[in-house]
């Protein structure tokens, strides 16, 4: 490949141009250290992005930037930090699911399957009929999908949206939620209003990389959070028993 014949530098140069002075911000500097360019330039190379421009969300783990394919597609670019974050909080849920065995147990090997698994989480999701982000491609740190919203800006997060029918919402989620456990054999376990963005009045469920298979030890705790925080939510506008949606869910 033509490719190959670039040094690292000429390859560093030309991702540089490519994502247009992101990396002089402020946000920038911090995410695109030189091995984060090198893995958004072999995405680059393979088509899976053309232009990366400004950032969506900044968070404290991850960085969301809006960006497009080769074909206009917009994409969303969830870039993660490997510095500064709670790596034995994240190891509870790599370990016990079956699907990640055989990863390096340092920063990078637990980032890249955090990565690796919010991938297959979506495409598993998809399977089964629940309303997530298209998962495009990985590559170690960084994650691209379909870009749930309008040009560069986010679709609304459920904790901000004006609902028409509150009860018509919370079925379709608990519809949502139902396919993933009875069908995808999935727990979300970081379910709430600010994972489920609303884009043409359809909940659209995010935030995939620490869901885990219902085998993992501790799902039926992470499930039943996923139940408390969502009766929670709704409970400010219809009437619900917890009880009666866990017993509703779980009946597969
Ligand atoms: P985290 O909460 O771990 O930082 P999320 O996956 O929840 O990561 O993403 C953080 C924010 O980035 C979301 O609240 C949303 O605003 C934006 N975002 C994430 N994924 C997408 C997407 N596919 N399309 C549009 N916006 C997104
Ligand atoms: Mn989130």
């Amino acid at each position: 490949m033509k490719e190959s014949f670039y040094g690292q530098e000429e390859k560093l140069e030309k991702i540089r141009k490519r994502i247009k002075g992101v990396e002089n911000r402020r946000v920038g500097s911090e995410v695109f250290d030189q091995s984060t360019l090198l893995t958004l330039y072999d995405l680059a190379n393979r088509g899976n992005i053309w232009v990366l421009n400004g950032v969506v969300k900044t968070g404290k783990e991850a960085n969301v930037f809006h960006g497009e394919d080769k074909n206009g597609n917009s994409i969303a670019i969830k870039i993660h930090r490997v510095t500064t974050r709670d790596y034995n909080a994240m190891l509870k849920y790599i370990d016990g699911d079956r699907r990640f065995k055989n990863f390096r147990r340092n920063k990078r090997g637990i980032i890249n399957t955090w990565v690796r698994k919010e991938y297959k989480n979506l495409q598993r999701a998809i399977a089964c009929n629940v309303r997530v982000p298209v998962p495009v491609a990985f590559k170690n740190n960084v994650i691209l999908m379909e870009f749930i919203g309008e040009s560069n800006v986010p679709a609304v997060m459920l904790k901000d949206y004006v609902m028409k029918n509150p009860t018509a919402m919370f079925n379709t989620i608990k519809r949502y939620v139902k396919n993933l456990y009875c069908s995808c054999n999935l727990v979300h376990a970081d379910l709430s209003e600010y994972n489920i963005l609303i884009w043409n009045d359809v909940p659209v469920v995010i935030d995939f990389s620490q869901a885990v298979i219902r085998e993992h030890p501790r799902s039926e705790e992470f499930f039943k959070r996923d139940i408390t925080n969502l009766v929670r939510f709704f409970s400010k506008y219809i009437e619900l028993e917890e009880e009666k949606v866990l017993k509703s869910i779980k009946g597969c």
